[in-house]
């Protein structure tokens, strides 16, 4: 497949350069030239399969011929070994034989190692990258800026990555305690994932990484590569769960129409979704769930797209006041407003209603929801207000609660298990610098260990 900018159609690279590249020459975000469009034939196929060979055979069409079938079958495999349950509040699981009248599901897509969402687009483009600089000697230096998740989780792809060097950049104080120990303790001493604590939000560690590769010489010193939303490989496999998990809620409610609700800050996870619905996943409509950071969903009710600096809310992973992705769903639409209130609607809440949500849910059936999954659940609860006929409502599980055990467990009063992965991150020791949110503290830190 090949990958056009956003700016200009006649830029144009194969998916592998425009995975490596991070962004198009002129500055504009890469863009797939079509996207494959299945049949009920094949989607019924595909249904049948099992989540990494479904995404396997996705990621034929939109890869190149650098990746065989069989390598992206053993490369799905691999990133994929974990489960992606979709469950009712009182934990059973999607299955009109254990659940005939359920409407209200969870999609927990945070069983993988990091425990977030995140980990599905990184573990698949972290097995791209190094296919890709396979036997060359090349070297990269990757640059993430993270509000929490992002970091953790191209961190954990890409340690120990021959060739590759990661830098991730935090604010400082700016995300959850069990998110700050997760970044800070990856691999050994000498580890090839460098924590860095910026003295700043999110936006300035994102435009610190802007400058950094808006820099000429820094960019082609130490072949600089963004592993943030910006990059499309980070994006196409975020429509691979949407493709397989519409299919799986469609064989087991087939007669009523299917609505997804997703927390959103960078609209990365809502991109995938809308390329899913445009191969031809059953999906009648989606959601989106804001904290206070609410540019789309004010642009959903009023056209008009108002970027503006973020706030820091008790969601912090969706506090971004300019989401990188919006020019991608421009794109995907053709600019057509119209086309995109008829497939998208919005809503926004406070972290007070957050709270509430998270206590009551939690008092009527027992199930302990993250910050931003709850926002996701409210704006679901607020759509579905209106429509009186069943519908299947599946509400993205961005992240495991335990990630942000400080303040669940303060909403609750309940103390929230750890599991495995990140009771063992909890009793290591951090390794971090800290640095003031300037391009001469960053260029002076990667001279000394890039
Ligand atoms: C990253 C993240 C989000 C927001 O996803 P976007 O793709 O940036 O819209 C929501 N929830 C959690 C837990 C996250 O880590």
């Amino acid at each position: 497949m090949n990958y056009h900018s956003n700016r200009d159609s006649e830029i144009k690279a194969a998916f592998g350069d425009a995975l490596l590249a991070s962004l198009a020459p002129d500055g504009g975000l890469w863009m797939p030239d079509e996207i494959p469009h299945f049949n009920p034939k094949n989607t019924a196929r595909m249904g049948a399969m099992s989540f990494a060979e479904c995404a396997a055979e996705l990621a034929v069409h939109f890869t190149d011929d650098r990746f065989s079938a069989s390598d992206l079958v053993a490369l799905c495999r691999d990133a994929y070994n974990f489960d992606v349950p979709m469950v009712t509040l009182s934990g059973e699981a999607l299955d009109p034989a254990l659940a005939p009248d359920a409407e209200d599901f969870v999609l927990e897509l945070f069983h993988g190692p990091t425990l977030a969402f995140k980990d599905f687009a990184a573990r698949f483009m972290g097995r791209a990258a190094s296919h890709l600089m396979g036997a060359t000697k090349q070297k990269r230096t990757i640059l993430v800026a993270t509000s929490g998740d992002t970091g953790g989780a191209i961190g954990d792809a890409f340690l120990d990555q021959k060739g590759i060097k990661v830098f991730i950049l935090f604010p400082k104080g700016g995300v959850s305690k069990v998110q700050e120990q997760q970044l800070t303790t990856m691999g050994r001493a000498n580890s090839n994932v460098k924590a860095i604590s910026v003295d700043g939000t999110f936006d300035d560690c994102q435009q610190l990484v802007k400058a950094a590769f808006g820099n000429p010489d820094l960019t082609k010193q130490y072949n600089l590569m963004s592993a943030n939303s910006i990059n499309v490989g980070r994006v196409i496999p975020q429509s691979f769960y949407y493709f397989w998990t519409s299919l799986q809620a469609k064989a087991a409610y087939p007669n009523r129409p299917l609505v997804y609700s997703i927390p959103s800050g960078n609209l990365g996870n809502l991109t995938g979704g809308l390329i899913a619905k445009k191969m031809g996943a059953p999906i009648d409509r989606f959601v989106i769930g804001n904290n206070a950071n609410d540019p789309f969903v004010d642009y959903l009710s009023t056209s008009v797209y108002e970027p503006r600096p973020s706030v820091p809310t008790l969601s912090n992973a969706m506090d971004i006041g300019r989401p990188n992705n919006f020019p991608r769903i421009l794109s995907l639409y053709n600019d057509d407003y119209t086309e995109i209130v008829s497939v998208c609607w919005g809503a926004s809440f406070s972290d007070e209603e957050t709270e509430r949500h998270i206590r009551r849910i939690h008092t009527e059936t027992g199930y302990v929801m993250c910050p931003h999954t709850a926002v996701g659940h409210l704006a679901m609860e607020k759509f579905a207000a209106d429509i009186s006929e069943p519908f299947t409502r599946i509400t993205v599980g961005t992240a495991h609660p335990a990630k942000f055990a400080d303040s669940v467990e303060r909403i609750l009063h309940t103390d929230i298990p750890m599991p495995a992965p990140l009771a063992k991150a909890m009793k290591k020791k951090q390794r971090v610098h800290v640095m003031g949110p300037t391009l001469a503290d960053l260029s002076d830190y990667l001279a000394m260990h890039a």
